[in-house]
């Protein structure tokens, strides 16, 4: 029996909203598949849109029984929920929800739910959430992940942040995973949950809005440019800057051509949490240098992303090529200043790509509960934005990224290699770092899910 001809069973266990989509030509369909990335973007034979938990259980257990490879689409910003005409995707868009729980400061978010609504949700109710830098990255996936977070001095990494979820296992059962009922499998979802199962609903531990410093709930947000040929006396000043934790300096050191000049600049894009009056005292060095374009305002937490909406855009190349970093090497960085020339000299296409720096001045805050994120002693990051339009430079832009990759990583032995988690390239232990960790994630991926129904990373 082929795939397409199960559809009409799968269709029956289903309540009457859900829909299932095959029709490639069809505009649903065609809107549907579309992610933020077209690397590797394949079209599935079918795209299933469950309406409840429920709905996603009978899916599972539909797509275990009949042995049809599935994946999960939530906000669709990875080049993962993405499968082959042999497969399902299972999207979860017409699922979502998020729900305050103001007593206990906590969240429900539940299925494809989007970063932004789970921020205007907590703000309307007086909380924020270690949530990240993407309005529309979904936000169960980014929890699960790691959740690189735009505050993670006063709330720690995203992961940390996970108090317990549902878990629709490979088995296709519902699986309610606390810290009584499944403690390990709980250590796993923070930081590695992805690779469990579908989680139709995580809750989340939440922050007054004056945890970040100030009563109105906002972070200082600014920009500062230089041209290129300013970039040594600029990255002198940062590097005092970046490693001066007296205040509660964040943000990216960015190699790009903005439009619509197309400059080669230096782009500080900074991000300052505390008391807003004092973001121009934290960032007075920048400020004497005299930069082209200097600006800066206090933005609700819950609008901090939107001034980058853009890079939200689905379509074309897109890629993150981040690694975590033990220090700022001024030399790599301005010779990677050159890689970048050299990168949109020959690929033209390429001309959104952005080579960055990302740092924070204060470390992240030591999670209270076991988790199988692994990054908290990273303050530095090589957070590269990859972005061009030419399949025939696939291959080209993403070797420019390794040499970035090895430039920046001069200095370290490579035991000491780190890769962000979301990225899934690369030896498991540069992401999930200590033996210890990997062993424990392993057996968790042999007990849950011995087949590979949700990946095979951690199996191989
Ligand atoms: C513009 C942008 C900004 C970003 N900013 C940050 C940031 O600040 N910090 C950070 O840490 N990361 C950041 N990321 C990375 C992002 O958090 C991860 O790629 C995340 O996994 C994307 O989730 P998604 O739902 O949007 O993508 P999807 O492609 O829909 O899903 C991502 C993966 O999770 C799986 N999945 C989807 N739903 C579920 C589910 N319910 N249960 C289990 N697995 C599921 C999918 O199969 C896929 O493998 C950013 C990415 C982009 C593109």
């Amino acid at each position: 029996m082929t795939m397409i001809s199960q559809l009409p069973e799968l269709k029956s266990l289903l309540t009457p909203a859900c829909q299932i989509l095959t029709d490639p030509n069809d505009a649903k369909f065609v809107d549907y598949l579309k992610r933020w990335t077209d690397i590797d973007l394949k079209a599935p034979g079918a795209i299933v849109l469950p309406t409840s938990e429920s709905d996603c259980q009978k899916i599972v257990q539909w797509a275990s029984k009949s042995s049809v490879p599935f994946v999960m689409k939530s906000g669709g910003h990875s080049e993962y929920s993405t499968i082959g005409s042999n497969g399902i995707i299972l999207d979860l868009s017409l699922y979502k929800g998020v729900e305050v729980d103001i007593s206990s400061g906590t969240a429900t978010l539940k299925g494809s739910v989007l970063s932004k609504d789970v921020a205007t949700a907590l703000a309307e109710a007086g909380y924020f959430a270690a949530l990240g830098n993407g309005n529309t990255v979904g936000a169960i996936p980014y929890f699960l992940a790691g959740g690189a977070s735009l505050t993670p001095s006063i709330t720690g990494f995203g992961a940390d942040q996970i108090l317990s979820a549902h878990l629709i296992t490979a088995k296709g059962e519902l699986v309610d995973v606390t810290d009584e009922t499944h403690p390990d499998l709980l250590y796993g979802l923070r930081g590695a949950g992805q690779f469990f199962g579908l989680v139709t609903q995580l809750v989340i531990k939440c922050h007054p809005l004056h945890a970040l410093g100030n009563d109105q709930g906002t972070i200082w947000a600014g920009s500062f440019v230089f041209p290129l040929s300013r970039a040594e006396e600029v990255t002198s000043v940062m590097k005092d800057l970046m490693n001066d934790d007296r205040h509660g300096t964040a943000g990216l050191m960015m190699i790009m051509a903005p439009p619509p000049a197309r400059n080669p600049c230096l782009v500080i894009a900074t991000k300052y949490t505390g008391d807003p009056k004092n973001a121009p005292e934290a960032y007075k060095a920048l400020y004497e240098l005299q930069p082209i374009v200097a600006n800066g305002a206090s933005v609700p937490i819950q609008n901090a992303n939107d001034a980058q909406d853009a890079l939200g855009a689905k379509g074309d190349f897109k890629r993150f090529g981040i690694i975590g970093l033990q220090r700022f090497n001024q030399g790599s960085f301005l010779k990677i200043i050159e890689l970048w020339r050299e990168l949109v000299a020959e690929c033209p296409d390429a001309i959104n790509t952005s080579f960055n720096f990302k740092w924070d001045s204060r470390p992240a805050k030591q999670p209270n509960s076991e988790s199988a994120m692994g990054l908290h002693d990273i303050r530095y990051f090589l957070n590269n934005f990859i972005w061009h339009t030419d399949a025939k430079n696939r291959a080209k832009v993403d070797e420019y990224n390794n040499k970035a990759y090895a430039l920046m990583r001069s200095d370290d032995n490579e035991e000491d290699f780190v890769d962000f988690p979301p990225g899934r390239v690369g030896p498991v232990n540069r992401r999930y770092r200590g033996g210890e960790r990997i062993a424990r994630l392993r057996s968790l991926k042999k007990e849950w899910d011995p087949t590979g129904v949700f990946t095979n990373q951690l199996l191989d």
